[in-house]
């Protein structure tokens, strides 16, 4: 229900105009609330429109249980907010802001658009016309007392509010706005930036980087320990990326840290058993070169054979190179900059917020989104949790603030 908004009131402080600020600025106005928006950058949500270009999965269409499993040791702490505002509450507010949303073969959600633009000037209009003050250019530094200090094209400023969201974003493609430069300046009870569903590095041969970068590995199955994925996977020049690689990116990531470098199992016929493989590469080979007949025999396309001969020559026999096709290792030496990770892991740890992510060392302080420790594979989980954690956050702090006027 929409209240009057009192405009003799200091505003409410929203820092940072990703999707999670923008929903809580939204939210507020709804409650009545007055809200100012500060972001960094020249405009709005740049992160929002660059998930924008693999389509803009908002959410994902499974079951609440997996769904909330899909958060790991985070589930407990957004767990509450997701079921306040869970997959099917960011479908119908997409849909109100005209954008009709499908789920796609993977039971992934996206709006019909498969861009984020139209959602975003949708928004953006009905922002608005609620009043939302949205001021651009304008970096949060910190706080002196109880006010809000800004670095703005004029100098710095100080800002009275009556609270504040901070939503500023985790640590990846830093160039988009989120460049978590201020872990080091707030002095917040942080978990350090890791990257998230990310790539690897690995040691290609100069023919391999110069031949096969920017090639998909497509319907293959990756295992490690005892995790396994199907999908797709990306050949770049300095490794590997994509969404099967994604998918693993967690335990990964922990290996490679814990170890230096890792062997990611490749299947490059998941479809084919070890046996009907072997029977097929037993066949007489008739002056064939390999490639020509791992070609035919295995249907292999080109990246997939040059893959096998990354790791020295293949094996003669049938049985042994059915083995190597269905077991291929690849080292994974290191892990992909966070400049190009989609997310990131850490973040502001749950020890210091109460239930509603108000901080406890800084009461009236409220943060949101990709900032919070927690971390979920790509799927829409990403974007739904800024959604949920910023209807948590702003619910917090407009009953901290009408507690305050009462
Ligand atoms: C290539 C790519 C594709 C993606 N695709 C998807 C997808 O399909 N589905 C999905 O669920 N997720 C996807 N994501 C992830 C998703 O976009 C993010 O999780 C989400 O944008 C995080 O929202 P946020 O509001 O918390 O932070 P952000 O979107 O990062 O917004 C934070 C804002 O805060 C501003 N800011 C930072 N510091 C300050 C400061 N000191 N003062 C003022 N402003 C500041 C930043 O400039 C930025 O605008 C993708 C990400 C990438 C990079």
């Amino acid at each position: 229900m929409v209240r009057a908004m009192n405009d003799h009131a200091l505003p409410i402080a929203v820092i940072g105009a990703g999707p999670a600020g923008l929903f809580a600025a939204e939210r507020l106005t709804e409650a009545g609330h007055r809200v100012r928006v500060h972001e960094r950058m020249p405009s709005v949500a740049r992160k929002l429109l660059m998930a924008g270009r693999g389509g803009l999965n908002l959410t994902h269409s499974e079951e609440l249980e997996p769904f909330l499993a899909r958060y790991g040791e985070a589930r407990p702490w957004l767990e509450g907010a997701i079921r306040a505002f869970p997959p099917q509450a960011l479908r119908d507010w997409a849909e109100g802001l005209g954008q009709e949303t499908f789920t796609g073969s993977s039971g992934r959600v996206f709006p019909r658009a498969m861009k984020a633009s139209p959602l975003l000037r949708a928004w953006l209009a009905r922002l608005a016309g609620l009043g939302v003050e949205i001021r651009t250019r304008e970096r949060f530094l910190g706080w002196d007392g109880d006010a809000l200090r800004f670095e703005t094209p004029a100098g710095e400023r100080r800002d009275e509010a009556a609270a504040a969201i901070l939503a500023l974003g985790g640590a990846s493609w830093p160039r988009l706005g989120s460049d978590a430069a201020w872990v080091p300046t707030l002095g917040l009870p942080m978990e350090p930036f890791k990257p998230a569903n990310m790539g690897f590095t690995c040691a290609w041969t100069p023919f391999f980087r110069e031949n096969f970068a920017g090639q998909p590995l497509k319907r293959i199955a990756l295992r490690f320990g005892d995790q396994q994925r199907r999908g797709e996977a990306m050949i770049t020049a300095e490794g590997i990326e994509g969404g099967a690689i994604y998918a693993l990116a967690a335990p990964l990531r922990e290996a490679i840290l814990a170890k230096g470098e890792v062997i990611l199992i490749i299947d490059l016929r998941p479809d084919l058993s070890l046996e009907a493989l072997a029977e097929r590469l037993a066949a007489p080979r008739r002056g064939q070169s390999l490639s020509s007949f791992l070609k035919r025999a295995a249907s292999l396309p080109p990246v997939a054979i040059a893959l096998l001969r990354e790791a020295g020559a293949p094996p003669e026999a049938a049985v042994a190179l059915a083995g190597l096709i269905k077991e291929f290792p690849l080292r994974l030496t290191g892990l992909a900059p966070i400049e190009r990770a989609i997310s990131s892991a850490g973040g502001v740890r749950r020890e210091g917020l109460d239930e509603h992510l108000m901080l406890k060392e800084r009461p009236g302080t409220f943060l949101a989104g990709e900032m919070l420790d927690w971390e979920a594979p790509t799927g829409g989980y990403l974007l739904q949790a800024c959604f949920a954690t910023a209807a948590l956050a702003a619910e917090g702090a407009s009953r901290w603030v009408t507690r305050r006027q009462l």
